[in-house]
Parts: structure tokens; sequence; C-alpha cells
């Protein structure tokens, strides 16, 4: 687990882990023909373009070969290899000729996106997740607030449930004293900012992550997404490294999507079985996996993964909650069903916040499934004043890096607290949350960065109400009479 907090100024890109160019010695060579790694096919013997066949399809093919006539086999002519490089390559493995080398696969090689992570052997094996290194929940708390804005409890409770889980993995002690697995349920309109804490989570403790829609991912044998493939994508973002893979993060989107389906005959594939498939991912299991690849078939090598020590977040919308929980609600004050009381409800603003098991269950997810997420987090719907925040706060914000562009121009942009508001007023209308943000500062940024770099003598832009709601063009500032942008800000 990283300890260098300070270098996470990047959260806020596409999230993804960033894969360094691994040094070629810790992969796994695959066998070209039968397609098994190294530790299963034993040693390979290594061919020109990175070709590698294990000891028993060399003996297969040379058997093969011995029986067969090699007289004017069209390989041999249209292959890459230079005249004494395959006379050479043909005294070494007399038969070979039968690969053809100018086929564009066999000329690259086979890709290190299919070679597994060699398992560190050696004594002294450096645990992945070092107790001591996990950082406490107030840190973590506090890193993320840099970059997600409001949602405090959740942040609290995400920040508990990592550092319990994470002490769980480093001394795993699952036999004597068994921890129980603290996956994470997320329940929170779109764009209040799920997947945004998720992802600054997985980059703050430097462990790989899988986002995941579960609306893609259907019954085994159907069409759409196995189940299974959650966790080859999450071995994917480990750069095929199975350790680094069985300590990262799964993030399952749109969880909501697979409650079980009211008053249907046909057989539920994407809903109620897709619920009870990933209930032994969540509890832990050794899962076999294909690898570089979503889908399993002949040619792809398959490896084993146990999600035992995999952290689990589910996260949906679950549109309808609200209703559920209100009625509960108002059936606990024992009136039942009163005008009044609903009102109250109705008022209430965080009423997520909330929510029981039973809420969730009658929602439609199977009391097993909900059972495998003991940790259940709200987020609340994003107000005017946190969308204005999240323009210019986190660490990354998006204000923050329009003005790091035009500084380059030497020209300082400067928002107006008004106009901040308009934005999110308009934000709020379009009923996304913080995600509408972008967009509409996109829409009238474009303007402005088409024009500015035409005039050398512009020195400050000043985006106003009246621009955003276009009755207005933005302030200008001419250089010389305008400050200039003072650099230590960023
Ligand atoms: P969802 O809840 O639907 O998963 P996202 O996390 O994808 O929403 O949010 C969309 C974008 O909005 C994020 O990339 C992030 O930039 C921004 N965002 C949303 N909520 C917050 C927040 N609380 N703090 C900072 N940025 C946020």
């Amino acid at each position: 687990m990283s300890k260098e907090f300070d270098d996470l100024d990047e959260v806020n890109t596409e999230g993804e882990i960033e894969k360094k160019e691994d040094n070629d010695d810790e992969y796994e060579d695959i066998c070209f023909v039968c397609r098994r790694p190294e530790s299963i096919a034993g040693k390979m013997f290594h061919l020109p373009h990175d070709i590698c066949v294990c000891s028993d399809c060399m003996q297969k093919s040379i058997e093969m070969a011995n029986t067969m006539d090699f007289g004017d086999f069209p390989g041999m002519e249209t292959g890459s290899l230079s005249k004494e490089e395959f006379e050479k390559f043909q005294k070494q493995f007399p038969g070979m000729g039968f690969i053809n080398m100018s086929d564009p696969y066999a000329k690259n090689g086979v890709p290190k996106k299919q070679k597994l992570k060699k398992k560190k052997t050696g004594e002294k094996k450096q645990p992945l997740i070092d107790i001591k290194s996990i950082p406490v929940p107030h840190k973590i708390k506090a890193k993320l607030d840099d970059y997600v804005v409001g949602q405090e409890q959740a942040k609290k409770i995400i920040s508990v449930a990592v550092y319990n889980h994470y002490k769980r993995v480093a001394t795993n002690t699952m036999d004597e004293i068994e921890i129980e697995k603290s996956n994470i349920l997320m329940i929170g309109p779109t764009g209040c900012g799920k997947t945004h804490l998720v992802k600054t989570l997985a980059k703050l403790l430097d462990v790989p992550l899988a986002i995941a829609d579960a609306t893609s991912l259907t019954e085994a044998g159907y069409i759409g997404d196995d189940i299974e493939s959650v966790v080859s994508k999450l071995l994917a973002a480990a750069g095929n490294d199975v350790e680094k893979a069985e300590t990262g993060i799964i993030f399952v989107d749109e969880i909501d999507k697979i409650a079980k389906k009211q008053n249907t005959n046909s057989r539920d594939v994407s809903g109620e079985s897709v619920q009870q498939g990933m209930l032994k991912l969540l509890e832990g299991a050794e899962v076999e996996v294909p690898v570089g690849a979503n889908s399993k078939n002949a040619m792809v090598p398959m490896t084993t993964v146990n999600t035992r020590n995999i952290l689990f977040i589910c996260g949906g919308a679950f549109p309808g909650l609200e209703e559920i929980i209100k009625q509960r609600l108002s059936k606990q004050s024992g009136i039942g069903f009163n005008a009044d009381l609903k009102d109250r409800f109705d008022k209430e603003k965080n009423i997520l916040s909330k929510v029981l098991v039973e809420d969730i269950k009658k929602f439609g997810m199977i009391p097993e499934f909900v059972g495998r997420l003991p940790i259940i987090c709200s987020l609340e719907g994003l107000s005017k004043e946190a969308l204005v925040k999240i323009l210019k706060e986190p660490k990354n914000a998006i204000l923050k890096q329009y003005q790091k562009l035009l500084e380059l121009d030497e020209v300082k942009l400067e928002f107006e607290e008004d106009a901040l508001e308009a934005i999110a007023e308009r934000a709020l209308e379009r009923d996304t949350g913080a995600r509408a943000l972008r967009a509409i500062i996109e829409e009238f940024m474009l303007d402005i960065m088409y024009e500015i770099p035409k005039d050398d003598n512009i020195g400050t832009v000043t985006i106003t109400r009246a621009y955003i709601e276009g009755t207005g063009g933005p302030g200008i500032g001419i250089r010389g009479t305008a400050s200039l942008p003072d650099k230590s800000e960023h």
C-alpha cells in the first residue's frame, strides 16, 4: 500500500491504474500452440519473434514433422526470416517451418497482455499489503476530502470499512477469529460521486481497481458478460499480476438494475440469477479467469484468482427506494398511512440515510446478496452549494484545469461567484448531479478558448453570470492594466 499520499494529483482522470512498463522477466511465457503458461506446461523453447513452445508441443510437432513431406511448403518462402536465420533455425528445430512467420500475429510475438506475471519466489516475500502502512481511517478520510466534496458520512463509513478490510488482509486472521469481509453497498443518485469516491480510494491506496456495470452481466451461457469477467478486468488492471489483483477493489455499478424482476414468467437471466452468481465472488472463491480477454475460449490462457481478499463495492441509484423507506417509517410510527406523516417524511432531506437491509430486500435484492454487503452507506444528492464547491475546491477542480490551460497563454481566467452559481443552477436543471457541470462549462469555454489566443493584448478574462445566461459577454482586461497570473496559486 502506498505511503506516498502526496503524489495523487491526477485522481480525476479516468481513474485507471497507470500501468508502468513492466519488466519482461516478471512475466510467464505462454506456449504458442497449446496456450498453457510456463507454470503449467513447464520449460519453453524460445523461437524467434518471441514465440515460445512448450516441450510437449515441440515433441508433438517434431513427431508430426517426421511423418510429413516438407518439399515445398509455402510458409518457407514467405517467412520473415533472413536466409541465414532460417537455416540456423532449421538446424536447431528441424521441422518447425510449418509455423508461417509472415503471419502478423507470429511476427509480433505473443502479446504481453496474454502473459501472466510470475508468482514471486524466494524466502523473503514482501507482502503486498503491509499492516504498518495501512493509513488510519481519519487519514484516508482527510485525503478523500481533497478530492470529494461533501458526502461526509459516506467518506467516514468507507474509510473505516477499507481500513478494516486491509487490516484483515494483512493479518490474515481468517482462521482463528474470523473478521468478516467488509464489502460495501453504496446508494446514491446519479452523479453524486459514487464512482469518483471509489476511484479516488483505489488511487490513494495504490491498489488495482476494476469498474464493471451490473447491467452487462448475465448468467453464464447467455448473451452478455459472464459474472466472472469482473475478476478478469481486475486482473488486467493489476497488469496480469494475480497476487496484486487478489488485494484489489471491484466496483460494480448500477447494482440496482439486477434487482429481482417483479411479476415475470420468463427466466430472469440478468436479474436475480446474476445476484445468485455473484454470491460466491463476494464471499471469496477461487475463480478460473481468462488472461488478457473477457471471455473464455480455447485460445486464451486461464489462471485462478482467489476473491477472498478482493474488496467489492456495489453502487446504485435505487430509484424508488426512498418511497419504500418512507412507507416503513410511517408504518413504524404506528399510525399507518397518514397524509400529515407522509408529508413530514417528504420534507425530510436525506431520507436515504435511514435505509435498512429490509428496505433493500423489498427493493428486490435477495437476502443472501445483501447479507454479503454488510456495510451500507448512502450518498446525498448534490445541492447548489455542493456543486459550486465541486467546481472550484477539489485539488483537480474543473476551474483549476481551465485556469491552468489559459495560464499557458499568460491569460488569467477568473470566475465571478455569481457565475458559478449560475452554472450550478443549470446543472441542477439537468438532474444528472455533478456530471452536468463539465458539459455546461465546455459549452461556453469553447468560444473563450477559440477567441482569446487571437489577441495578444488580452490579459484577463472574467466569466460573469450574464455570459453564462447568454445576456452578455465575459469581462476582458487588457494586458498591462491587469495583473498577470500568480503562479504560486497552482
Ligand atoms: P456516480 O455517482 O453516478 O457514480 P460519478 O462519481 O461518476 O457519479 O460522478 C461524475 C463526476 O462528477 C465525477 O467524475 C466527478 O468529477 C464529479 N463529482 C461527482 N460528485 C462529486 C463530489 N462529491 N466531489 C467532487 N466531484 C464530484
